[in-house]
């Protein structure tokens, strides 16, 4: 007999586990499935930022003219791979509709109420599971080389500022006072103040090890690859080793979320965004700002004497093949932004690279699955899924509970392609 408070969650991502959170605290009995041990996801090795700064979605004008631009450069920031796949082109068109500037705007607004609700909840997060996850609440540098991408900077901080965020613009000179162990090479920055950052990969371990401690399940080195249904319920979850009954089901598979939808006939848009990083695990005189490189397109995270460069955008289908041309483009642009920077290019073996998990409008989908009464969807986050883990796990929670929502979630709904 399935117990109608115990919620069964495929997928232990950050979105999975922030999920778990939320249910938890709500007294829900709560499984969370993986396929892998939960020690290398797309949530482990990111940029760790908590971004409200980030309110423009992916798709936004002169995204797709960059990417024409980009098309036979290996060493670009950004790409799609071009090929005849009907998921791609319906994706692609999709994507092509939403980068219209009256459509980026109107979901920059419910990106942003996303971003802040998750950006005021992780510090009540911290204060609960403890800080083992290094949280410094010291903004975000948008370092420009250019007039034309600072300009462009300056009109998002305006835009910024409309929605209460706390924006700086910086002065050569005081970026380098500021970044005062390393030579940069830049003509200013915008300083998003509100932003912070983890170490995502050590925020999903205390996060996997407070849930543990806390009674929720984890079944792990499972897939599921069936679910058992009667009328709109999905009763069991039924992975290659068991049948587990449940009450609810909450679908969070990160990049393989429109597969495993797939198995109750649902058809998501989601495409896989690849993006490299490398950490240095000690440098001796590192950066003390987290910062994105606004024309190289790339990002770079210090934490203490750690430090990640990371970024690319590589849409070229569901593989982990590592393209070295594309990390010695971040490698290139790093130094050129740093030129003070005593950091060497990376050996292969130790390149990282994840799927981003990227829907068409750069929106999340979080929401009941159509047809079903409990099954909700909670994906697609694409390159925000730290930025807005925390609201996500909380909106999922109440929808799960039949509570009313933090906030307006029907821009977020699953059917809205
Ligand atoms: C280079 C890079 C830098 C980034 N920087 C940032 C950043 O600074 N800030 C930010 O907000 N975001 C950033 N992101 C994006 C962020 O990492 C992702 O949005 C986020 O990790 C997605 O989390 P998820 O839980 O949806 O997916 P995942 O972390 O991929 O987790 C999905 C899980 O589902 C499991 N799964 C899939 N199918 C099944 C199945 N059938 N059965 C059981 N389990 C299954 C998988 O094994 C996996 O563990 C970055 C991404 C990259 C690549």
């Amino acid at each position: 007999m399935a117990q109608s408070n115990h919620t069964i969650i495929v997928g232990g991502g950050i979105i999975g586990l922030c999920c778990a959170y939320y249910l938890h605290k709500n007294k829900q009995a709560v499984t969370v499935i993986d396929r892998t041990e939960i020690t290398d996801n797309c949530s482990f090795g990111n940029m760790g930022y908590f971004s409200p700064s980030h309110f423009m979605p992916l798709a936004r004008p002169g995204i797709i003219t960059e990417g024409l631009l980009h098309l036979f450069n290996s060493k670009s920031p950004f790409y799609i791979k071009p090929r005849l796949n009907k998921e791609l082109l319906q994706w692609a068109w999709h994507f092509k509709r939403n980068a219209r500037s009256k459509r980026a705007l109107q979901n920059a607004v419910h990106l942003n109420d996303i971003l802040q609700l998750s950006r005021s909840l992780i510090n009540e997060v911290r204060k609960d599971i403890g800080d083992d996850f290094k949280m410094e609440e010291k903004g975000c540098f948008m370092l420009c080389r250019t007039s034309s991408g600072l300009q462009h900077e300056e009109k998002l901080m305006s835009m910024a500022e409309q929605f209460g965020l706390q924006v700086e613009k910086l002065s050569r000179q005081k970026v380098q006072k500021m970044e005062e162990h390393v030579e940069t090479n830049v003509i200013g920055a915008i300083w998003f103040k509100d932003d912070c950052h983890i170490h995502p990969g050590m925020f999903m371990h205390s996060l996997k090890k407070y849930l543990s401690e806390n009674g929720v399940q984890f079944i792990l080195n499972e897939e599921v690859s069936a679910f058992e249904k009667n009328e709109n319920k999905v009763t069991a979850v039924i992975t290659q080793n068991q049948k587990l009954e449940t009450g609810h089901v909450i679908i969070a598979a990160g990049s393989w979320l429109a597969q495993v939808a797939k198995l109750l006939h649902t058809h998501i848009l989601l495409q896989p965004g690849k993006g490299y990083s490398h950490t240095y695990e000690e440098v001796e005189k590192n950066i003390l700002y987290p910062a994105i490189l606004v024309e190289g397109r790339c990002a770079i995270t210090p934490w203490q004497h750690r430090l990640r460069i990371g970024g690319t955008m590589e849409f070229s289908g569901m593989n982990h093949e590592i393209l070295m041309r594309r990390m010695q483009g971040i490698y290139q642009n790093i130094k050129m932004y740093y030129p003070g920077l005593q950091i060497t290019m990376p050996e292969q073996e130790n390149v990282w690279c994840g799927l981003r998990p990227v829907s068409p409008d750069g929106l999340p989908y979080i929401g009941k699955m159509p047809g079903f009464d409990n099954v909700v969807i909670a994906g697609g986050h694409a390159m925000l899924g730290i930025s807005q883990c925390t609201g996500t796990g909380l909106l999922v929670s109440q929808i799960i509970q039949n509570k009313p929502t933090e906030m307006n979630i029907h821009p977020f709904r699953v059917n809205r392609f």
